[in-house]
């Protein structure tokens, strides 16, 4: 397949089309469905104005997909107590499929017993413990999106992952650790590398991969002098400056040494999206399986 290309001849990782072509071909599936009623739900506590905004393109695409969601708007001084209520019922309510609480949420309230309330059949984030415990198992569960979506990039635009060497930057339960355990398990088969803060020569140590991820959060990290001629570099972190959402990844001046990359924006975040529509639907698979014993469509299973 040819792909684009940047200006310095690396393979250009799109992941708006990418995502994009996701949603027409989750679209077709829920159709050869019979168009069941699969919802998202969604929960935003806070004004924090990323969050809304990430939330309201998650609403956007899932109609996209065909998917009906839902949104829970709550106050930043809500009550912790009040906050797991709001959860509890959407965890108990049957029409609803997936529940993604947007993270982080305000000061004062803690996360853990939030997330400890999802089923693990509608954890579409993958964040619970459960949840990260099938994936350390390899037990069929969700998979944290944006890591998810980084696999799919590197499949899609044909990064070879078996037998290759692999540094992910930054070592968090929502991309870092997750990442290293999708790379390195069987049948991806890439030798991994956890690389973070404490990490001596973090250039020397990107130098010997094939592929580099860098999930750090820190503007401009990654520098031509941490990637080896023709790796893949893919480029999850995000930052805001005054020019607009920058990356962990020197765009310019890495492309023109990297064999594949990401851009940013446009590369890891449109694919969070669009792995989350596809966790929603195999939610919705896993609860009917549940229900009826109707086995799981195949390719939902992660
Ligand atoms: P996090 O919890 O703050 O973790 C950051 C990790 O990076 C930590 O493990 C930290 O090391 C490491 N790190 C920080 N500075 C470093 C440096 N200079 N060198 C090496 N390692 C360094 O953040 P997160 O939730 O994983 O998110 C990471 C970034 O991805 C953020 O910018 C976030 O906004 C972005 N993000 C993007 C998407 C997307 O869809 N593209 C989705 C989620 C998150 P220590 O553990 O030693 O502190």
């Amino acid at each position: 397949m040819e792909f684009e290309r940047t200006t310095g001849g690396a393979i250009l990782m799109d992941g708006i089309r990418l995502r994009d072509e996701i949603i027409v071909s989750l679209r077709s599936t829920i159709e050869a469905d019979g168009n069941p009623d699969v919802c998202l739900a969604t929960v935003l506590v806070g004004d924090d104005k990323p969050s809304r905004l990430y939330v309201k393109s998650k609403h956007k695409k899932a109609k996209e997909a065909g998917l009906a969601s839902r949104h829970i708007d709550l106050p930043s001084n809500i009550a912790q107590s009040q906050l797991e209520t709001e959860v509890r019922a959407l965890a108990d309510d049957p029409s609803v499929h997936g529940i993604l609480v947007q993270l982080p949420l305000p000061e004062g309230l803690d996360a853990e017993p939030v997330l400890d309330l999802l089923p693990v059949t509608k954890d579409v984030d993958g964040l619970t413990e459960r949840s990260m415990g099938r994936l350390v198992r390899g037990k069929p569960g969700h998979v944290p999106c944006t890591p998810l979506g980084v696999m799919r990039l590197l499949d899609r635009y044909g990064v070879e992952t078996s037998g290759k060497r692999a540094v992910v930057i930054g070592r968090s339960t929502l991309v870092g650790l997750p990442q290293v355990l999708l790379l390195g398990r069987k049948g991806t088969d890439a030798t991994v590398t956890l690389a973070h803060s404490r990490t001596a020569d973090l250039a020397a140590v990107c130098r010997e991969a094939d592929i580099v991820i860098a999930a750090a959060g820190m503007a401009g990290l990654v520098t031509p002098d941490f990637v080896k001629p023709g790796a893949a570099v893919i480029d999850v972190g995000v930052s805001r400056s005054e020019a607009g959402i920058v990356g962990d990844v020197q765009f310019e001046a890495v492309q023109e040494v990297a064999g594949a990359i990401t851009p940013m924006p446009g590369g890891t975040g449109p694919m969070t999206i669009g792995c989350l529509m596809q966790n929603t639907y195999a939610a919705f698979k896993m609860q009917q399986y549940e229900d009826t014993g109707v086995e799981l469509g195949s390719g939902l299973s992660l």
